[in-house]
């Protein structure tokens, strides 16, 4: 049985992502009665092809990152170098990705209701709100990143592409998925605050009909359409209030796209903060 940093025994892999490998594990120092608190998701990335000082850099963010203390966001516990490879530990979240909940949902013919899309919505508005607050960008906002723990949303591998990617490299940004990839981006105009706001955006949508905002045959057809297509309209199903606040977060124009700040105040938004508090 492989135990890594002499303290986290691998129970089993949960899969794989475009930067490693990710386990399930236990915490064998954990002290804390609640044995569920002992499982934890460590994530092993090959680092053969980082310099001695991009390592060193990539240590140094995961320190802040662990800094990081918000309950829609995954908790970072630990980060280590373990022989070829660099190692990040976090918080485990039992209910699977949210990919994972649409893709049963379409098999089973379900919507979720728009109570459950603006609980969930609101809950990433506020975790992109709090890393932006800290300068913090996402820059891989995507369904099979976000968690489910005790019906909560969790935002994860927030920061980490930053840590693998150094910079914006376009190289590695199209070997992701592009679904969620704003029209600067993909312009080579840069990433921003903003690219992070138009990526929920594409999330809000997803979670209310099952399909990506954007979608085509093939990976160009996907581009045109983020860059050249008209941003879609939610079924009527759906208030004309979360509608427009869809339309306002798909807003080509990362200037004229609102902030998450500016989000939190629309009437919708903030009345829901007040009843879920
Ligand atoms: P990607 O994001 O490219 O899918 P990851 O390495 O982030 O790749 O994730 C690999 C697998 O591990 C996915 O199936 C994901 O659902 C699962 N996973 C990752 N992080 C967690 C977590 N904190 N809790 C539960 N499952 C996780
Ligand atoms: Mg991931």
């Amino acid at each position: 049985q492989r135990i890594l940093a002499n303290r986290y025994q691998v129970i089993r892999k949960l899969g794989k992502g475009n930067f490693g490998t990710a386990y399930l594990c236990k915490d064998l120092r954990n002290k804390s009665a609640d044995e569920e608190n002992a499982l934890k998701v460590l994530k092993e990335i090959s680092v053969g092809d980082l310099q001695p000082d991009e390592t060193v850099d990539a240590m140094h963010e995961a320190k802040l990152l662990s800094k990081l203390d918000h309950p829609s966001i995954v908790q970072f516990h630990d980060s280590f170098i373990d022989g070829e490879y660099f190692c990040i530990v976090t918080e485990y979240c039992e209910g699977g990705d949210l990919d994972m909940s649409i893709q049963e949902y379409k098999k089973s013919n379900k919507k979720f209701d728009e109570s459950t899309v603006l609980d969930w919505f609101v809950q990433l508005l506020l975790a992109v709100h709090y890393m932006h607050s800290r300068r913090v960008l996402h820059r891989d906002l995507k369904t099979r990143n976000i968690f489910l723990k005790k019906n909560m949303v969790k935002i994860g591998d927030f920061g980490i592409s930053r840590i693998l990617m150094g910079t914006t490299d376009l190289a590695s940004t199209f070997t992701g998925t592009p679904y969620y990839m704003s029209p600067e981006v993909l312009k080579h105009e840069g990433y921003n605050s903003k690219s992070d706001v138009w990526s929920i955006g594409c999330i809000l949508y997803e979670m209310c009909t099952l399909d990506h905002a954007f979608d085509g045959k093939s990976l160009m057809a996907v581009m045109y359409k983020i860059v050249e297509g008209d941003p879609p309209d939610l079924p009527s199903k759906y208030s004309k209030e979360l509608n427009k606040v869809l339309k306002l977060m798909l807003n080509k124009d990362p200037e004229k796209r609102p902030s998450a700040t500016e989000l939190i105040k629309i009437p919708l938004i903030s009345s829901h903060i007040a009843k879920m508090s």
